[in-house]
Formats: C-alpha cells, structure tokens, sequence
C-alpha cells in the first residue's frame, strides 16, 4: 500500500481534521520524513489554509475540537499549529489549554511552528528563494574582500540561505563562495 491508501484506510476517506471529503491529499507534516506516521490526510479547505496563512478562516477551525482527540501524533500535531495560529488571533485558547501533547510530539509541533514564523528569503522581485535555487546577479556587485566583481547577467547556481538572515544567500562567483545580499538577485 502507498502512504496515500493507508491514510484512507486510517481516516476511513475522510479529512482527519474536519471530515470532508472534499479533494482529500496527503500532507506531510513538517518537519517530516515523508512516512505514514508523520502524514495526515486533508480536505482541499484545511489544506490551503494550513499552507497559506492569509486564507486562514478561524471558523472552519471549530472542527478541531474533534480531531485534537485524535489517536494519530501527526493530527495532533497539525491541530496544535492550527489552534496556535487561532489563538494569535484572539479565538478563545481554551482548546490549546486542553490538547494534551507528550514531550517529543509537542517539540515535533514547535518545530514546524518556527519554520512557519521564519521570514521567508526573496529576491528583487518578491519572489521566495528556496536552498538550491539558481540566481542571476541583476546589477555589478563589489564583492569587498574578494577583489572582484560579480558582473550583472551572472548566475549563481545552488545556493544557499543564511539561516536566521532573510537579506543574504551564499553561493558561488568565479570559484569563490560570497555572500550576496538577495534584494540584488533575480530567481532563474
Ligand atoms: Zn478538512
């Protein structure tokens, strides 16, 4: 059976938060090692708002008060990051005061809560830069210490963020690792 199959079979083809059965997919539940365990299975409505922050409708969350007593670590876990958002939003926290995580599974849902909150690393246009990404250099950078210059038009392959700086990325120019502030790059 694939991952997909077996959540079916847990959730009985239902969305393990609200019980849709609306365009059910896997979510992995960062961060995730991709096994049935660390997945659930969601409805379309859940999905987007659990991916897209600015879609968040607090009252489609009242599902939760169900599916926070889930058996599964995974649902929980989702259930906790959800009420977490909501409760950033002033919905009553009694929910949150209530779900009940072990140790681990509870570090498990701090963990993808700080990913979530991390700004994001863009480009000159807006556009999120993600590690192993390739860049173009759009104007003629002074690389101070290096003695060189990255010339506009240059690409920058595989590069990487700069944890915890959303300004910067590094990568590679002329065989030398550098650190470029982003707002000078364009995502290829
Ligand atoms: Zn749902």
């Amino acid at each position: 059976m694939n991952i997909e199959q077996e959540l079916m079979t847990r959730s009985g083809s239902k969305c393990e938060l609200c019980a849709s059965t609306d365009g059910l997919s896997v979510l992995e539940v960062s961060p995730s090692d991709g096994c049935v365990q660390k997945s659930i299975l969601v409805c379309t409505m859940c999905k987007e708002q659990i991916e897209d922050k600015d879609k968040m409708d607090a009252n489609h969350w009242h599902c939760l008060n169900d599916s926070m007593w889930s058996e599964e670590d995974a649902v929980k876990v989702v259930a906790y990051r959800m009420l977490t958002r909501i409760a950033n939003e002033r919905w009553p926290q009694d929910l949150l005061d209530m779900l009940y995580l072990e140790d681990d599974v509870k570090a498990w849902a701090e963990a993808g809560l700080a990913d979530e909150n991390r700004e994001p690393t863009r480009d000159s246009n807006g556009s999120i830069l993600e590690a192993g990404d390739s860049v173009s250099v759009i104007k003629d950078l002074v690389v101070k210490g290096a003695g060189f210059t990255a010339k506009q038009g240059t690409t920058v392959k595989n590069i990487h963020l700069v944890p915890g700086n959303p300004e910067q990325i590094e990568g590679r120019v002329n065989g030398t690792k550098i650190v470029l502030l982003s707002c000078y790059l364009k995502k290829l």
